[in-house]
């Protein structure tokens, strides 16, 4: 008898598609080039990829500059645009279990996750801008009378979207949701290591009714098809998600080229600041343990600094780690798993050697090694480091895998001086029953988001993004459309 769940017998028929999605078409890599993309679940090649590089980038480009100049969705009433938006939503949303099984195979996400909240999420967002678009009015200015000045939002033109694989085709979305519904043309580069789902997506949004070109997709490795889009002299904008270090890179192509702008939503540190007058808990531990061990700790806003009141240290790490033991690390197609692999053996190896580093500057309270090595698979195990210093490399770098990094503190002043002493300020939790403290620590903490008395709280109506090296620009909410559009004023004179 088959022991196969319901998801591993329907990912036997999933078909990925494997070329570059350039003006309405699959094509191949002009050179016929491919690369691997690997299941991290098994170690495997799941499928060979067309290989982008800058002669696919500029007939991408092209396509979408066409496109823009057409008029044909740049020009297009918002209602238009709403219409083909909404209907793109639907068709993700009778395609989810196969987006969902697509991410879970490519990107080693749960599919538990990815069928309940990346690609219903991805839905959702795209929905919420397309409803949005044709309710946003422009300005008229207060200018002396019989003077008319109109303030108008227009499409920048051709945008590159380039996004990480933590959530292929929700950073997707964040990025393609508000650049299109604003009337642009996008060219997407997914990662290389979780291309398959985007690439899906755009053969859909034709199906919808997006014009040809208006939406491209070139998979590729970012120092080929990526570097090529942000040096691109006929792109507008970049909408940028991926670490720190890429992040700035974007910034010098840019200034290199044609001074595009780049909105970068990069790398973080968060911290999770816990005092003791939060009286439950166990509250506190469930939300800190799906705070950092949430996506194999591969969610750029993940708390992996733990900043507790010394009065309740050693309390909270043993509920924590009541918690990390129930945690079930397997296949991400099994349901019943609740932590799935890593991305690559690259990430593996990055984890584990920032465990060796946690070894030789703090101590170790569980986790730290490979898991199901048998599989050939990405696993590592929830891990945690206590005692760990200000100074640390843990409580400093950003590891991106399930490692927490637990410091104490005595007061209010030093939890916040720790919070803020990080060169990234994406996000942060308070976890107080006092109200006023919450309101004290809230506005101190140098971050784009604080959640109270939770974790990574998110929403399409709230914008999410961050200061200092963690970027700027925002996505979601209606203040992403500010990155996609330029205001144009228009003077009529007086007679
Ligand atoms: P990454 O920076 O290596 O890659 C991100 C994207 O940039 C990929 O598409 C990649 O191909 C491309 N890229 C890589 N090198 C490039 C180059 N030289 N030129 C042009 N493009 C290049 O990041 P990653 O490893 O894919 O993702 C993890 C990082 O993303 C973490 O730092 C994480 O914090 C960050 N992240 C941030 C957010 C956020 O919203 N702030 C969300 C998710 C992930």
């Amino acid at each position: 008898m088959s022991t196969l769940t319901h998801w591993q017998q329907l990912a036997r028929n999933v078909e990925p598609r494997r070329h570059a999605f350039i003006d309405g078409a699959f094509v191949d890599a002009a050179d016929g080039d491919e690369f691997d993309t690997v299941n991290p679940a098994n170690g495997l090649v799941l499928a060979r990829v067309a290989r982008g590089r800058a002669v696919d980038v500029d007939r991408a480009v092209a396509a979408a500059r066409r496109a823009f100049e057409s008029g044909a969705w740049s020009r297009s009433a918002p209602a238009h645009r709403k219409s083909v938006l909404l209907a793109l939503a639907d068709r993700i949303r009778e395609h989810a279990d196969e987006l969902a099984l697509l991410d879970t195979l490519d990107g080693g996400k749960l599919i538990s996750d990815t069928s309940t909240i990346d690609i219903p999420g991805s839905a959702a967002i795209l929905q919420w801008y397309a409803e949005a678009v044709d309710k946003l009015y422009g300005e008229v200015a207060p200018t002396a009378a019989g003077d008319l000045a109109i303030v108008t939002r227009e499409p920048l033109g051709v945008i590159g979207a380039v996004v990480p694989w933590n959530y292929p085709l929700e950073m997707a979305i964040w990025k393609l949701a508000p650049a299109l519904a604003a009337g642009n043309s996008v060219v997407l580069k997914p990662a290389e290591e979780s291309p398959l789902s985007a690439l899906r997506l755009a053969e859909l949004a034709a199906e919808a009714g997006l014009p040809d070109g208006v939406l491209n997709v070139v998979p590729g490795y970012g120092e080929e098809a990526g570097r090529a889009l942000g040096e691109h002299p006929d792109v507008d904008a970049i909408a940028f998600t991926g670490s720190t270090a890429v992040g700035k890179m974007f910034l010098s192509y840019a200034g290199a080229s044609n001074m595009k702008q780049v909105w970068l939503e990069c790398g973080g540190k968060s911290a999770n600041l816990v005092f003791a007058d939060a009286a439950d808990l166990d509250r506190v531990a469930d939300r800190a343990v799906a705070g950092i061990y949430a996506c194999s700790g591969q969610v750029c806003s993940a708390n992996s600094r733990l900043l507790v009141e010394e009065s309740v240290a050693d309390d909270l790490m043993t509920r924590i780690a009541e918690r990390v033991t129930a945690l079930r690390v397997g296949d991400p197609l099994d349901p019943a798993s609740t932590m799935g692999p890593l991305i690559s053996e690259r990430q593996l190896d990055r984890v584990l050697g920032y465990v060796d580093v946690g070894r030789a500057e703090a101590t170790l309270a569980f986790g730290g090694s490979r898991l199901l090595e048998e599989s050939g698979g990405y696993y590592v195990q929830p891990t945690a480091f206590i005692e760990v210093a200000p100074d640390a490399t843990l409580a400093r770098e950003e590891v991106f895998g399930p490692l927490l990094a637990v410091t104490a503190f005595r007061t209010e002043r030093e939890a916040v001086a720790l919070a803020n002493a990080s060169e990234y300020g994406l996000a942060a939790s308070i976890f107080t029953d006092s109200l006023s403290r919450a309101q004290r620590v809230a506005p101190a903490l140098h971050v784009g988001t604080v959640s109270v008395n939770t974790v990574d709280a998110l929403d399409v109506t709230t914008p999410f993004g961050g200061v200092k090296q963690s970027g700027y620009g925002r996505d979601l909410s209606l203040h992403a459309l500010d990155k996609f559009t330029a205001l144009k004023t228009t003077w009529f004179a007086g007679a």
